[in-house]
């Protein structure tokens, strides 16, 4: 363990975490980030969008920036003003008193690993996927989980929707604008969407719907030209030929060692004081998609991160 008590640790690298960073460098706080480990979900060093491809609508970039180059930039300019890096996850809290503890490795271990006056958690949300083959490689080439970030991609394509929630109808519907034809492939008859979003799927003459189906199967080589599916009361399977793919069926916040710790939401989202970052427990602050399960964009993630250093910064400021 770190005999050093830090001004702010920021468990999590997204936009969110990493804006953080570069607003607590610059105000000299001397953060150490927690920016996870490598892996194939966006449980990852900088977030969901090292699992995306071309980013169009992160101001700034008028011609376009792939996803990890974006948050690479991020990060660098967050190392420039001097934060500093540590490839782990944390796994496990202590906020019941401060100066906070953090863990990484073995969350057993009798003393924290890091300690900290103020803790700034980014550590973002997961959407849930089918857990098929190649699903993770086809992302970014015809996979994907966001329509608002990749449907410009899908002009006069037959693109598919996967569930039967408000988050799938109102993809679909979004998706309508560039697609030739959306099909919303649910494992129902019955979908789960509030009634409004139901009537308004309905009355759109660009949606069709295939109940009772679930993909079992992705198709193409290096990109997606469509799907294996299979319905779910006979058992027969059958493909649909579509380049795009929208995976719609929810999203998990990744919350898990804040439970107990943090008042969170019925769904896990952390809960934020509105109009701030500030949790429930003083000098804890949240950012990024890890408190919203509403907008979610790179954008409106690393605007929070912006608004949660300057909050931990007063913070500090008045309790020092
Ligand atoms: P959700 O309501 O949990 O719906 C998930 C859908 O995905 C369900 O239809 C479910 O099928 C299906 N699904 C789950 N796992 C699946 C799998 N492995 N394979 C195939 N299908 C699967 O999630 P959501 O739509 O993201 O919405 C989350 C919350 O946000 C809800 O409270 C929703 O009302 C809210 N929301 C509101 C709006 C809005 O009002 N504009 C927009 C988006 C979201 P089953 O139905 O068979 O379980």
């Amino acid at each position: 363990m770190s005999d050093d008590i830090r001004d702010v640790i920021i468990i999590g690298s997204g936009p969110a975490g990493l804006t953080a960073a570069i607003y607590t460098a610059r105000a000299k706080l001397s953060p150490l980030v927690l920016e996870g480990e490598p892996s194939s979900t966006s449980d990852q060093p900088g977030g969901q969008l090292m699992l995306t491809t071309e980013v169009e609508n992160f101001p700034g970039f008028p011609e376009g920036i792939m996803g990890p180059e974006l948050m690479s930039r991020f990060r660098q300019q967050a190392e420039r003003f001097g934060a500093e890096f540590e490839t782990v996850k944390a796994s496990r809290v202590d906020f019941s008193s401060r100066p906070f503890g953090v863990w990484v490795g073995d969350p057993d271990a009798p003393e924290p690993t890091h300690r900290s006056r103020t803790v700034i958690i980014s550590t973002g949300a997961q959407s849930l996927m089918l857990g098929l083959e190649r699903e993770t490689e086809l992302i970014g080439h015809g996979i994907s989980t966001c329509a608002t970030c990749d449907g410009f991609f899908f002009r006069d394509q037959h693109i598919a929707v996967v569930g039967g929630g408000d988050s799938a109808l109102e993809e679909a519907g979004f998706l309508t604008r560039f697609a030739s034809k959306v099909t919303i492939i649910h494992r129902r008859d019955q979908l789960r969407a509030s009634k409004i979003m139901q009537e308004r799927a309905f009355a759109n003459d660009k949606i069709e719907f295939l109940w009772n189906h679930q993909v079992v199967e992705y198709l193409g080589d290096d990109a997606l030209s469509g799907v294996r599916v299979r319905n779910t009361v006979t058992g027969e399977e059958s493909v649909l030929d579509v380049t795009g793919l929208f995976i719609a069926i929810g999203h998990k916040p990744n919350t898990d060692i804040f439970k107990g710790q943090l008042a969170m939401k019925d769904n896990g989202y952390l809960v934020t004081e509105p109009g701030t970052t500030r949790t429930d427990v003083e000098g804890v602050f949240a950012c990024g998609d890890v408190q919203d399960d509403y907008y979610r964009q790179a954008i409106t993630a690393a605007g929070s991160g912006c608004m949660a250093a300057i909050d931990a910064e007063r913070w500090l400021e008045a309790h020092d």
